[in-house]
């Protein structure tokens, strides 16, 4: 373990860290030479293909050799063209335009610009205010933080913050009142939204939200017509529809992208992580063809372009990754392996500690009670939520654990995003090491 001698800024003063030294496949292995499985996906749902895919390691080579970057002011490039045709094809219907940058964080803030210039095109200044959703996490820069609704990161900064952009409830079944059906639970979250809509007639210029909710609420799957509903309203006042497909996409839910379990109301989608598999750091935005063309024939540019936006390097690997997507079938992996091995954890996790195991494909999450029936969390102080993460690691196993299941702030759960690669029999060794750590933590309550 190595903390203190450290170079880095350190992401957390209290926590050792490991020193990772190698991958393969589904596996992380540190400088003793112990395996860890990758069951977060990295940080977190990126690790797509797993680690060491030496046909993607070739495409970065290769690529890097012929062409990484150019003057982008100046040039286009082939192979940018290449990788945009096949990325809009993998894409739902309607999307016509993509354009890359380096990761989740900038293609959010890009999609909530283009957004806003989309309005503005259309003469509406007024437009900009974004609704987003409590326990959401849309990324760490100010602005996505803002929109975002994960308090753990935001509070520290909301000086730096405007206070213009708004915040309605996700919709997470399991938390509902204990008194409400699912159909008044979502008729009570509809409401809500249209009532945020109708108290800013024409200044809603977007709203974002991830389809199935990742690190915030660990998998949080909504009831099937929420998205349905929330996009009519959206499509009766022209608000853009902004998926946050950062974790959800390219495959991870058992579908091509995670807007696409509920009907696909999206006009822009936001890619990050599993669109490289981790082998170059790369996102994108995607983006219908209304949006593209108002822009256009507005005559503005759209006012993005960073050093690494659009560039070969990210292309070449883009492309590669996709095309390694479809050939090992991953889609469909993740679909058949997910659904057996949430199947594997509701048997195996039948714990008092455990309130819940939800999620779609290789997207699963764990939320974690005092009381099963009651549903009453874990005391916050016992901080349940690092201690899981903590043994799980122990066992040989990585999990994204988190606190904030209920009001953004209190509640434990954990994410699991392992590589789409992985089969059955590593489903099981990934539910034991799970089980194994789980009950470690619950004994040092
Ligand atoms: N959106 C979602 C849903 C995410 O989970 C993340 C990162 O975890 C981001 C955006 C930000 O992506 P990045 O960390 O690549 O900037």
């Amino acid at each position: 373990m190595h903390t203190l001698n450290s170079h880095l800024i350190l992401a957390d003063y209290n926590q050792t860290y490991a020193m990772a030294v190698r991958g393969e496949g589904i596996y992380v292995y540190d400088e003793t030479g112990r395996d860890y499985i990758d069951g977060s996906g990295c940080t977190a749902a990126v690790t797509h293909l797993g680690h060491g895919d030496t046909v993607i390691a070739e495409a970065v080579a290769e690529q890097a050799r012929t062409l990484a970057t150019h003057p982008t002011h100046l040039f286009h490039s082939p192979i940018v063209e290449q990788y945009f045709e096949r990325l809009l094809e993998f894409a739902p219907e309607g999307f016509s335009r993509a354009w890359t940058i380096s990761g989740g964080t900038e293609a959010v803030e890009n999609a909530i610009k283009l957004a806003y210039q989309y309005h503005r095109a259309k003469g509406r200044e007024g437009r900009k205010r974004v609704i987003g959703r409590w326990s959401s996490y849309h990324g760490n820069s100010i602005l996505t933080l803002n929109v975002g609704g994960l308090l753990s990161r935001r509070s520290y900064y909301t000086d730096l913050m405007a206070d213009q952009h708004i915040h309605v409830s996700p919709c997470l079944p399991y938390r509902r009142p204990a008194e409400q059906s699912i159909q008044e639970y979502e008729d009570g979250l509809v409401e809500e939204f249209a009532r945020a809509v109708a108290e800013h007639p024409d200044e809603i210029a977007a709203f974002i939200a991830e389809p199935v909710v990742g690190s915030a609420l660990g998998a949080g799957v909504p009831t099937q017509n929420y998205f349905p509903r929330i996009a009519e309203i959206c499509r009766a006042h022209d608000i853009v529809i902004i998926a946050d497909e950062v974790m959800t996409g390219f495959g991870r839910t058992g579908r091509n992208f995670g807007c696409e379990h509920f009907g696909t109301h999206a006009d822009v989608m936001a890619c990050a992580k599993g669109i490289s598999g981790g082998y170059v750091p790369l996102g994108a935005i995607l983006v219908k063809e209304h949006i593209a063309q108002t822009l256009r024939e507005s005559g503005d540019p759209f006012f993005s372009g960073q050093t690494y936006s659009c560039i070969p390097l990210a292309a070449a690997t883009g492309l590669a990754v996709l095309n390694r997507i479809e050939e090992l079938g991953l889609v469909q992996n993740a679909a058949e392996v997910g659904a057996y091995l949430l199947d594997q954890l509701k048997t195996q996790l039948d714990l008092p500690v455990v309130g819940e195991v939800r999620g779609l494909g290789l997207f699963l999450g764990v939320e974690f009670v005092a009381d099963r029936q009651t549903k009453a969390i874990l005391p916050p102080e016992q901080m349940f939520f690092k201690r899981v993460q903590n043994a799980c690691f122990e066992a040989g196993l990585t999990v994204m654990a988190a606190r904030g299941t209920v009001n953004s702030r209190m509640g434990d759960h954990l994410l699991l995003a392992p590589p789409l690669i992985m089969d059955r029999a590593d489903a099981d060794e990934l539910t034991n090491r799970l089980a194994t750590g789980i009950r470690a933590a619950a004994a040092t309550l």
